[in-house]
């Protein structure tokens, strides 16, 4: 968990490549759908340009495919899902069926200030969703994944005025999403505004 610009996307990624961590991006699956034309992507398309939730039914829906052929005994990591506690309740609903409950819950506490300083300077890749930043994390070669060699791009709704919209309803959904992780003794809180580094050695101790 984490407001947009907290960080959550470069931890995940650096899990990844340590751990072999399978990385569930949300938002990253639903832009793909949006970029592709699909009839999913269609209809969600608006809601993140203007930097609004995706109503539950049709995330829930979506996720809930994806789910399918989720990666359970290797573990995996989720990002921006769930983001409101009827999706939480729904994917722990979901996971107990399976007998594979989560494990650990971050969040990643951040500010508005630095949240907007922070995705002025963000880059991403297209394709494997891999987040960049000009000074923080910046990639080999400028411009250019890491991984996939192709050209990064800015995302739509990263504006400022839009930024401010989705830190507003970030921060709606979070205290009730928090407390129901801390109430199941799952929930880690990292300041956001650590170095990269930092970030990472508290992810991994609290998942340890
Ligand atoms: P952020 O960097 O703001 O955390 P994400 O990449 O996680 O952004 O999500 C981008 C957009 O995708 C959101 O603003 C929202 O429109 C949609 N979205 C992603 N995940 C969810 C979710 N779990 N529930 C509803 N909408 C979602």
């Amino acid at each position: 968990m984490g407001p947009p610009g907290s960080g959550k996307g470069t931890v995940a990624t650096r899990l990844r490549q340590e751990f072999g961590l399978d990385h569930i991006s949300s938002g990253h699956l639903l832009r793909r759908e949006v970029e592709i034309g699909s009839a999913i992507g269609q209809r969600v398309g608006l809601f993140l340009e203007n930097g609004e939730l995706v109503p539950d039914r049709t995330v829930l829906w979506f996720m809930g495919e994806w789910m399918k052929s989720a990666p359970l005994n290797d573990g995996f990591q989720l990002d921006g899902f769930p983001r409101t506690l009827s999706q939480a309740k729904a994917l722990d609903e979901w996971l107990a069926k399976r007998n594979a409950p989560i494990e650990a819950v971050m969040l990643f506490a951040c500010n508005l200030t630095l949240v907007l300083e922070r995705i002025t300077g963000r880059w991403n890749c297209p394709k494997c969703g891999r987040v960049y930043h000009i000074y923080s994390a910046p990639p080999k070669v400028a411009g250019l994944c890491e991984d996939c060699s192709i050209a990064l791009t800015q995302r739509t709704d990263d504006t400022e005025a839009v930024v401010r919209k989705r830190f507003g309803i970030y921060k709606r959904h979070a205290k009730p999403l928090a407390d129901y992780y801390e109430q199941q003794g799952k929930l880690t809180v990292v300041d956001a505004a650590l170095s990269p580094d930092e970030r990472f050695a508290k992810t991994v101790a609290a998942l340890n």
